[in-house]
């Protein structure tokens, strides 16, 4: 956890609120996906704040699934929120749904045509928007808006009763047709649309728009802080107005900025592309900024949370580089992460002078940042081992302390070994290293008095499993693929999966799905869902080093 650190500006205004004995001091926050795709990472930190602030002031937080749109909504969505939620680590007070509040919203709008605060309107959409004028125009009243509160209520009736076509009539809020906030120049309240409803089935074929079910729905469950994203500032006042005029529980609505993360998207509109055109596996594709695709990929929720936790809350919006998300998942691994060895591009390294047939068993931490080492395991040794290709150069260059003729290195947990040889093949490729080991310098117990620099890893060739490993590079290629011109997709990175075979060591068949690992010198991995003893798979959470900026 981070250190101590100042209030973000809700926090304040959540203690002005307790000071002052507003609701009794009562904190009650909500977090209100819509069920129209898996959460993203910047859903992450609007769940962070939203149930850190109830954690942090003694309240509580509700899950609200704002499905209003039947068309788009889908119980596996709802099924994966709640997934998604209960792995970051948080507990909702109440499980909600906007449309168990639908016949309250519907005697809300009776209310409102009743106090000649709303009519029906039959015009079309691209009237209504002719009508509404533009931001140094004012908007100029239809026929309509003169209707009797009688006729209205008549015309609203008939409307929920199916009596007429998907887009023949709207009921609207009489707020303001000359306001500087467009969305106060009477906004549609309710639509016609005859459609299927993932919970309420066929009994409604009219559905309340954002703005009319929203701020209804905070005041119903008596919500005290209301956060969104900035987007929603010019809602705000609708929002205060619908409460307002229905004289109930005032709820107040709070914005920050949305978080934006480089060399991604971040909308679920666009993720649903990615995944609906086959550009990544699926919404839990380890390359996706899905919470599903992030676990998959290996990250934790304690490093997600973390990640929230520093981008702090603005009242701007900025666009936070995703290295930084890398950095929490690093710091968090690289204390809890065993280690292991694995050999990603192979070359044989034969030591002449180990007798053939003969095999060892020599010691590894599980990790040497934890005292102790957190236990560890034994590693089996033998005359014919597996390197990494480019620990070894044929002519290497001054500080290379790795292998090359004459080279001495060590190999990890085992022997210091001196290179004598190298095969090649008819091509020039490299295909057999050949080395001798001295036997005094063992691992932990090296009496050679021998001094060399650097350390690589290895695997026996006897006893070395076979894994395919998954290596993620960045989905796209440019840091914004949403403002460049033209499609986002064409700026998907097209080398953003790389599969290769690996050889790693043999412990790894007794790894745990979920639980990280570092290949030592290569990076963390984790299993991937699909990996079986038989077939092991591993997806690279991340690198041991920033390498993008290199590049
Ligand atoms: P998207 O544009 O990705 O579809 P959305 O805002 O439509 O997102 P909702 O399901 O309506 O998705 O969002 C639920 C909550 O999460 C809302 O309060 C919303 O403000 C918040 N949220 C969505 N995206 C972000 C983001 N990038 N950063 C912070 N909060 C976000
Ligand atoms: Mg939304």
């Amino acid at each position: 956890m981070s250190e101590e650190r100042s209030l973000n500006f809700i926090e304040e205004i959540v203690e002005e609120d307790i000071a002052a004995g507003k609701h009794g001091g009562r904190v009650l926050t909500r977090f209100p996906p819509e069920p129209n795709g898996y959460l993203h990472i910047g859903h992450a930190k609007s769940i962070c704040l939203n149930f850190g602030l109830a954690l942090k002031y003694n309240g509580s937080t509700n899950l609200r699934f704002d499905d209003t749109n039947p068309v788009t909504e889908d119980t596996e969505y709802v099924d994966s929120i709640k997934e998604d939620v209960k792995w970051l680590g948080f507990n909702w007070a109440s499980e909600l749904y906007a449309s168990d509040y639908f016949d309250l919203i519907y005697a809300f709008a009776v209310k409102l045509i009743e106090a000649g605060l709303a009519y029906v309107d039959d015009s079309t959409s691209e009237e209504i928007a002719a009508q509404k004028g533009t931001p140094t125009e004012p908007g100029t009243p239809n026929q309509y808006r003169s209707r009797s509160v009688e006729e209205n209520l008549r015309l609203f009736t008939e409307m929920k009763e199916g009596k007429y076509p998907d887009g023949a009539k709207v009921l609207r809020a009489k707020v303001d047709l000359a306001s500087p906030n467009m969305l106060m120049r009477d906004p549609v309240m309710y639509r016609i649309k005859h459609a299927h409803h993932h919970r309420t089935g066929d009994k409604w074929c009219i559905y309340p728009m954002y703005d009319f079910a929203h701020g209804q729905s905070d005041s119903i469950e008596q919500i005290t802080h209301s956060i969104c994203t900035l987007e929603f500032v010019p809602h705000r006042a609708m929002y205060d107005w619908f409460i307002e005029k229905l004289g109930i529980f005032p709820s107040k609505q709070y914005e920050f900025a949305r978080l934006n993360m480089t060399y991604t998207v971040m909308s679920k509109r666009k993720l649903l592309q990615l995944v609906k055109e086959g550009h990544v596996e699926d919404w839990d594709d380890p390359r996706m900024p899905t919470i599903s695709g992030l676990r998959r990929r290996g990250y934790t929720p304690g490093s997600i949370r973390e990640f929230c936790e520093r981008i702090g809350v603005a009242k701007r919006e900025n666009m936070i580089d995703v290295s930084l998300l890398e950095f929490c998942i690093r710091e968090e691994l690289n204390k809890t992460a065993w280690r292991r060895m694995a050999v990603l591009d192979p070359v044989k390294c034969i030591i002449t002078n180990f007798p053939e047939g003969l095999e060892e068993i020599h010691f590894g931490e599980n990790n040497p940042e934890v005292e102790g080492g957190d236990g560890g395991r034994d590693i089996p040794f033998s005359r014919e081992l597996w390197i990494e290709r480019d620990d070894f150069m044929e002519e290497p260059p001054k500080k290379f302390f790795r292998l090359g003729p004459g080279l001495m290195v060590r190999l990890k947990n085992a022997y210091i070994i001196k290179c004598d040889d190298f095969v090649k093949d008819a091509d020039g490729n490299v295909t057999e290293i050949h080395c001798s080991y001295i036997p005094e310098s063992r691992s932990g117990n090296d009496t050679s008095g021998i001094n060399v620099k650097g350390t690589i890893h290895w695997v026996s060739v006897a006893h070395a499993k076979t894994a395919e490993v998954r290596l993620y590079e960045r989905l796209f290629k440019v840091e914004d693929p949403s403002s460049e011109e033209g499609d986002f997709k064409d700026f998907l990175n097209p080398d953003s999966l790389q599969t290769i075979t690996a050889f790693v060591e043999p412990e790894l068949v007794n790894m745990e799905a979920g639980k990280p690992c570092q290949f030592m010198r290569k990076g963390y991995f984790t299993l991937d869902k699909t990996s079986t003893a038989d077939r092991l798979v591993f997806n690279r959470t991340v690198t041991l080093k920033d390498s993008w900026a290199k590049k």
